[in-house]
């Protein structure tokens, strides 16, 4: 009877080749050290290829004078750093002749840091393709018409039937790509480690790449991965309603300003019913439910407090969630006194409240025709919308 046999794991090691100027991207800095989304290229490239969970180690390989660069950028990502050659060749057998000096591998995944949105599928293409093979590639086919040309005229057509794109990372048994390095006739050039295991005289499997995969080499590359990477939002709307009682002898607090009237509003805090409205919108669009739960009515300390800080709070609870205040807008409900000569005070006091630009914030008033308390003049109410932005997953 026969025994399964069993293998111990291969090892395989990654190496991000970083040792490009990437002038073409514009800009000094060289673009596997430029940000996006907050963290640097290099950094995106180790942590897609750290994702797999078959990668043991990672090395990279830099421009002579780039380690400590590299290595704030990288903060605690544990990487063994190599100086590269004058070529990107030279650099990739730099790398290799480090690894093999640190105990080699079975497998190497050879990277472009320039690559940096590598998805999983991709890997799990490449070892497979590696069970039978000496090296394999991600590629893509070419959709775009292809011709040739000189000097900006046409001269002839290509056909594109057999024509791909190819991307990193490229996959390879480790010693045989080490020794391919080892031959190859330094005078000529390789742009890829592919054609150097192909001059070796292995095959060199095709696996499908990945659109995400494609080279950041344009100013409008870095533009498009920012907005790929930037974090999906979403727009929430909360509103709010509010009533409190006129009575004598107090002030008329309305929107955050004080307003002359023979007349006050009675209630919890300053009872500045605009105020409240705006709170309890942005608490609904939070779902962090209203006003009364967050500074209750039974609370002696908000007897006449200022409404202001109610308005604060509400708007240090969007800037808690990471969201933004897109806009707002208040309707305040009474027979008098009369709100339009107050309304660029008012909004200018809620934006400086809510640290937003004024054209965020809309006042409206309305009577309702002398009926109810409001047309009575009992009474002021308030509604208002909140128009937040928050990350779509919190
Ligand atoms: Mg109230």
């Amino acid at each position: 009877m026969r025994r399964r046999m069993t293998s111990a794991k291969p090892r395989i090691v990654a190496l991000i080749v970083a040792a490009g100027q990437g002038s073409r991207a514009g800009g000094e800095i060289p673009k596997q050290f430029r940000m996006i989304a907050g963290k640097a290229v290099l950094a995106h490239a180790y942590d897609a290829l750290m994702a797999h969970g078959a990668i043991d180690a990672i090395h990279i390989v830099l421009a002579d004078g780039q380690d400590a660069v590299a290595r704030s950028l990288l903060g605690d990502r544990a990487a063994s750093l190599v100086t590269g050659a004058d070529s990107r060749r030279g650099s990739v057998q730099a790398g290799l002749e480090a690894i093999a000096a640190a105990g080699g591998a079975n497998i190497i995944l050879v990277h472009d840091a320039a690559r940096p949105f590598l998805p999983g599928l991709v890997v799990d293409r490449l070892l497979l393709a590696l069970e039978g093979a000496e090296g394999a590639i991600p590629a893509l086919p070419v959709a775009d018409t292809l011709v040739r040309g000189t000097a900006d005229v046409m001269s002839g057509g290509v056909d594109r039937a057999d024509l791909y794109r190819v991307q990193t990372p490229q996959a390879f048994r480790f010693d045989t790509i080490l020794a391919a390095h080892r031959g190859w006739d330094e005078r000529l050039e390789a742009t890829d480690d592919a054609q150097i295991l192909r001059a070796w005289g292995h095959d060199v499997i095709l696996v499908q790449g990945d659109e995400r995969l494609e080279k950041l080499t344009y100013p409008q590359d870095f533009a498009r991965a920012e907005m790929q990477q930037a974090t999906p939002r979403s727009t929430r709307v909360g509103m709010g309603y509010d009533v409190h009682r006129l009575a004598p002898n107090e002030e008329l607090w309305l929107a955050g300003i004080l307003v002359p009237h023979d007349r006050g509003l009675a209630g919890h805090s300053d009872a500045d019913v605009a105020l409240h409205a705006i709170v309890d919108a942005m608490l609904g669009a939070l779902a962090e439910g209203d006003i009364g739960s967050h500074f209750p009515p039974s609370d002696a300390q908000w007897r006449g407090a200022s409404s202001d800080r109610f308005l604060a709070y509400a708007r240090d609870r969007v800037v808690a969630r990471d969201g933004r205040i897109e806009h707002i807008d208040l309707t305040i409900i009474c027979e008098a006194p009369k709100i339009g000569p107050h309304r660029d005070a008012m909004r200018t006091r809620i934006a400086e409240i809510l640290a937003v630009p004024v054209d965020r914030v809309s006042v409206k008033a309305t009577t309702t025709e002398r009926l109810g308390f409001a047309g009575r003049r009992e009474g002021i109410a308030a509604q208002a919308v909140a128009t937040l932005s928050l990350p779509a997953l919190s």
